[in-house]
């Protein structure tokens, strides 16, 4: 028998069609004879919204957020309703689903009187996204004939207290899954439970930062050393560039680990940028599926890829990005200079995604966020200092980049009608990345997909759809 782990996105929990949808998938698999553990992210664009319930909350807008609120308590209660005919059953899930609004609701009044949203309360608050639709999944799982069991993540996966973006503690998490999921898998039985949802030792909720189910998914995947870890999503998985950009856009067969890592740590949303790791550790294979397309082989993340006729396996893009510029007419070369500049970065934990210097100024890009004028302050004690937002970064990633003559000239040709302020190859030379204005972005995707897709390697590449 082989383990599975398989992890449903918001999308393939979106409604009652999506979830039965979801069921069916897990029932196929159970019938191949393998053991899946499955892990759900909230349905989709909950967290979204639970998230202005809490803005709103937190300013004083007791209404607007109860309204959030109530909504999404009719849309978790006519999903249920729609999957669960149990009369016995269906009583007690609308009362789990109640009982659940009733403490968010209660929650965000205590918000909207104390005015002030920390990263712990933000935390409780979107929880109940995954608390809830974990929930209902189980129960039409086992209305579908399949013996489900809820699982409350929290009591699963153990992190520190860094709220909103916390760090898994693997030890704990072995031996929870090992006293909490196995005995379950090994009777034959089926575990749900939520994505993105955790705690820390002392049982307060944290979460692992958005889009952060894949995580959980590759973190139990690891901690039971599971056979596959297979990631759900609403497309027919890594495609050469988002198929939201670029239509035409070609399903890559075949990726590595580390191309993957790098694509997702480069906006390719496709994928949680942890997500890989947990996999990697234990080399498990992670499959990325579609749920309204299953019969499709999907892509398949392994940890050495076959080589390939193209230099890159697909195009990333990161938005909202700033560009800092630190500009000092001595002091630069001298000893210590950097890390101060990086010790600034460090202080208001601001993470640096990509640096270039000269002999005078030193080029830096982070996130666009709240941080960055109080950053530049203290930037601004050793040099000047301009920073500039609505930035995007494009990123190229392929292994065959590797001792491939003329890439960068081919690749610049494509663009040359786009203006580039910053160009930089990782040291693990399968990634090429550059800094252009965010409303080149999309042109420059299209650009650079026409001249390195026109004629992909049919060993790597899904060139059947595209004669379709
Ligand atoms: P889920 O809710 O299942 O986690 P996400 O919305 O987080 O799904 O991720 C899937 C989306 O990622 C796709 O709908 C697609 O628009 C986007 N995406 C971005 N880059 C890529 C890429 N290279 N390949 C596939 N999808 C991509
Ligand atoms: N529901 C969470 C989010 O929207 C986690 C996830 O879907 O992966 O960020
Ligand atoms: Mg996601």
């Amino acid at each position: 028998m082989s383990m599975v782990v398989m992890k449903f996105g918001g999308t393939s929990v979106e409604d009652p069609e999506a979830i039965a949808r979801t069921a069916a998938i897990v029932a196929g698999r159970v019938a191949q004879g393998k053991q899946p553990v499955v892990v759900v992210s909230a349905m989709a664009k909950v967290t979204d919204q639970l998230l202005r319930a809490a803005a709103a909350a937190s300013v004083g807008d007791r209404t607007g957020a109860l309204a959030i609120s109530s909504r999404l308590r009719a849309r978790h209660r006519d999903t249920a309703s729609a999957l669960v005919k149990d009369p016995k059953e269906i009583v007690a899930l609308i009362d789990f689903i109640d009982q659940k609004f009733d403490s968010l609701d209660e929650v965000l009044r205590g918000l909207a009187a104390i005015l002030e949203l920390t990263p712990r309360i933000s935390d409780l608050i979107v929880s109940y996204g995954e608390r809830l639709s974990s929930r209902i999944v189980a129960q039409a799982f086992r209305e579908r004939s399949i013996d489900a069991v809820h699982v409350d993540a929290r009591e699963i996966v153990i992190t520190d207290s860094s709220f909103q973006k916390a760090i898994p503690l693997d030890a704990f998490i072995e031996k929870r899954a090992a006293e909490k999921l196995r005995p379950h898998v090994d009777q034959g039985r089926v575990p749900v439970m939520g994505g993105f949802i955790a705690s820390n030792e002392a049982g307060i909720t944290t979460t692992l930062g958005r889009g952060g189910s894949d995580f959980t998914g590759a973190l139990i995947g690891g901690a039971l050393t599971a056979g596959a870890i297979e990631i759900w999503t609403d497309v027919d998985g890594i495609m050469t560039a988002d198929p939201r950009v670029v239509s035409e856009a070609l399903r890559v067969k075949v990726i590595s680990f580390e191309e993957a890592a790098e694509l997702a740590y480069f906006g390719a949303k496709v994928l949680h940028p942890a997500t890989i790791l947990p996999a990697v550790k234990k080399n498990i294979p992670v499959l990325v599926l579609n749920s309204r397309n299953p019969s499709n082989e999907g892509t398949r993340i392994i940890s050495l890829a076959p080589h390939c006729r193209s230099p890159f396996k697909s195009i990333a893009v990161k938005r909202k990005l700033s560009i800092i510029d630190v500009v000092a007419s001595r002091m630069l070369m001298t000893h210590g200079y950097m890390s101060e500049i990086f010790s600034i970065f460090d202080k208001h934990q601001c993470p640096v995604d990509m640096v270039s210097t000269s002999e005078v100024s030193v080029s830096l890009t982070v996130d666009s966020n709240d941080k960055l004028p109080s950053v530049a302050a203290d930037l601004s004690r050793l040099a000047d200092v301009k920073y500039e937002g609505k930035k995007a970064l494009v990123c190229l990633v392929g292994e065959d980049i590797r001792g491939q003559n003329g890439i960068a000239a081919q690749v610049f040709n494509a663009i040359r009608h786009i203006n580039v302020r910053m160009i930089s190859q990782g040291a693990s030379e399968i990634n090429m990345s550059f800094m252009i204005e965010e409303e080149d972005a999309d042109e420059a995707v299209r650009s650079l997909h026409a001249a390195f897709f026109q004629n992909p390697d049919p060993a790597i590449f899904d060139v059947e759809a595209r004669k379709s």
